[in-house]
């Protein structure tokens, strides 16, 4: 059997599972981050949990071609009801948007107590899952960016605050916390794509002929609130390149 190759986007959320943990990954597709965490002896066992038949048949049969049966069990359902209580360690909920994976988790609250490490990549509206995490008392302990192709993926890190507050500034929701501060060779690549393409819109209103209506005024007041939200937080990325010119 070949050896299972990761994507960057995988390989960060496997760099993310805590050694000897229980995993479940919830819309495990191809289950191939459940036996891989279990190969590489991250994981002592692992669930992968998948709502349609075809991804889980398939998840099947690679769990078994794999030999790893024993400690891979793959299971069809909804989101986190494939879960008892307190089952899973460790849950990773990938590759999915934001909306779906705060929807999952809301209907799975009783599937999660305070030993949980949650494990999110969103592929899109990923200030959901911190608002979300942010109003359920999870803290964001760590947080990953990659690229891959033309699109970022971000991966959060969460656990249960048992004390302390988790409340993030709406900075901290759209940029992520920990990636704001970390402040990456992509995540300024991310941001300053955004910055250029916010650069783009107002121009495009700006040098619009006719007199924008009131849904353009607000959505200018929108672009202009972000970029300087961009700006602020990269003004340290901004100094050293004035400081170097
Ligand atoms: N997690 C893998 C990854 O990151 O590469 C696969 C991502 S794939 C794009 C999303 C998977 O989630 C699909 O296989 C889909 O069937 C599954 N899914 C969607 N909603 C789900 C739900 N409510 N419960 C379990 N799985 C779900």
């Amino acid at each position: 059997m070949k050896d299972i190759h990761l994507s960057e986007r995988l390989c960060a959320i496997l760099n993310f599972i805590p050694d000897s943990c229980v995993l479940a990954d919830i819309g495990s597709d191809h289950a191939l981050l459940a036996c891989k965490a279990v190969e590489d002896g991250r994981t002592i066992r692992a669930i992968a949990g998948e709502v349609r038949v075809g991804p889980f048949r398939r998840s099947e049969e690679g769990v078994r071609n794999r030999g790893l049966d024993e400690m891979v069990c793959v299971r069809l359902g909804d989101g986190l009801s494939v879960l008892a209580p307190g089952e899973a360690d460790c849950i990773v909920i990938a590759g999915m948007g934001g909306e779906l994976i705060t929807d999952i988790l809301q209907r799975g609250r009783d599937r999660l107590n305070e030993q949980t490490t949650l494990i999110l990549q969103p592929n899109i509206r990923e200030p959901l899952c911190r608002s979300w995490l942010a109003a359920h008392h999870w803290a964001v302990l760590d947080e990953h960016i990659v690229e891959e192709g033309s699109h970022f993926y971000e991966i959060i890190l969460a656990k249960y605050a048992v004390t302390g507050c988790t409340e993030l500034s709406e900075s901290e929701c759209i940029m992520g916390p920990v990636l704001s501060k970390k402040q990456s060779p992509v995540f300024i690549k991310k941001w300053l794509k955004r910055e250029k393409k916010l650069h783009q819109i107002l121009s495009a209103i700006d040098h619009s002929v006719q007199k924008p209506s009131p849904s353009i005024l607000m959505k200018k007041r929108q672009c202009v609130k972000e970029m300087k939200m961009i700006q602020n937080c990269l003004r340290r990325y901004f100094k050293t390149i004035k400081e170097k010119q």
